[in-house]
């Protein structure tokens, strides 16, 4: 009989250009790896899960067992049947039954969710969100992905998705929006809007190339960077400010790569969030903890949700 200390839980966090693979014991983290998810998209569609399925594998050390595998999928996922949707950024693993075969292949649970509620699940069982009783996480990316978790059990809609938030139509921009609504929040605050006009205004200096301390400089010397941060948190807060008076959480947690700018556009953000004390709501905001480990480690967990 195999002992407790030798059971093992895998994680996969599946995005369009990245597939990360984790593998967890009570210890904590055994084993991990990133793919690129061109490599499965290369192969038949009846190929891909068994390739999914061998590297799960190869990162179990020998003499453990694997209890569980969770994934956390960019885009719309049917949770009940584990079927992917998204044929935007994920064709290559949408509109198959993968947990089917993956459950099938390895002879375990296999649960998918949307990769917002893997990275919550991340933070709140391992990271900044421990302990808080309604948790809200907003990740700044190419959108943003938003995830609420009620005493760690993802909210859902009635018909049983995650709520795309960072679709809702806020001030400022009545531009349309690929989801067909105008105005949509992430147009204007996602790290792609801050890539581009922080680009714009410096063009010689590709925005992934640079780190915290070289826009604190650049706020410094340039009232224009200032103002543009100071911009972009004024935007995050207008749709953030919904969230928080319907939601109320205790916590909110910032992920995503724009996240790591939030000292450059806290004030920003509090000026959007600034109201009446009768109207006063809990603004308790911090980074993420995990940063990109939170959808892999959160994964892990998804099985027992259902
Ligand atoms: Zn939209």
């Amino acid at each position: 009989m195999t002992g407790s200390s030798t059971l093992v839980r895998a994680g996969i966090d599946l995005g369009g250009t990245g597939t990360r693979i984790i593998i967890t014991g009570k210890g904590g983290v055994i084993n991990s790896i990133t793919l690129a998810t061109a490599e499965f998209c290369r192969v038949d569609q009846n190929e891909r899960a068994k390739l999914l399925a061998f590297h799960v594998r190869a990162l179990i050390p020998q003499g453990m067992e694997l209890v569980s595998l969770g994934i956390g999928a960019s885009g719309p996922v049917d949770t009940v049947s584990g079927i992917i949707k998204n044929k935007d950024t994920l064709e290559c693993f949408s509109f198959f039954s993968l947990a089917d075969e993956l459950k099938e292949i390895l002879g375990v649970d296999v649960a998918i969710d949307n990769d917002a509620v893997a990275a919550v699940l991340g933070e709140y069982h391992f990271g900044a969100g421990k302990n808080s009783k309604r948790l809200l996480m907003v990740t700044l990316g190419t959108g943003i992905g938003v995830a609420l978790l009620n005493e760690g059990i993802p909210f859902r809609t009635s018909d049983n998705q995650h709520p795309e938030a960072g679709h809702i139509p806020i001030s400022g921009n009545p531009a349309i929006c690929y989801c067909g609504l105008r105005g949509c929040w992430e147009m204007l605050a996602s790290r792609s809007w801050l890539q581009q006009n922080l680009e714009a205004l410096l063009p010689q200096t590709p925005f992934e190339k640079q780190d915290l301390r070289f826009y604190q400089t650049m706020v410094t010397e340039r009232e224009e960077v200032a103002a543009l941060f100071h911009r972009y948190g004024n935007y995050l807060g207008r749709g953030l400010v919904t969230l928080l008076t319907l939601y109320g959480p205790d916590l909110t947690i910032l992920s995503g790569s724009a996240a790591h700018y939030y000292p450059l556009f806290k004030n920003g953000l509090n000026e959007s969030l600034m109201r009446a004390d009768a109207y006063a709501i809990n603004n308790r905001i911090v980074p993420s903890e995990l940063g990109d480990i939170a959808g892999a480690l959160g994964a892990t967990v998804i099985p027992e949700l259902n």
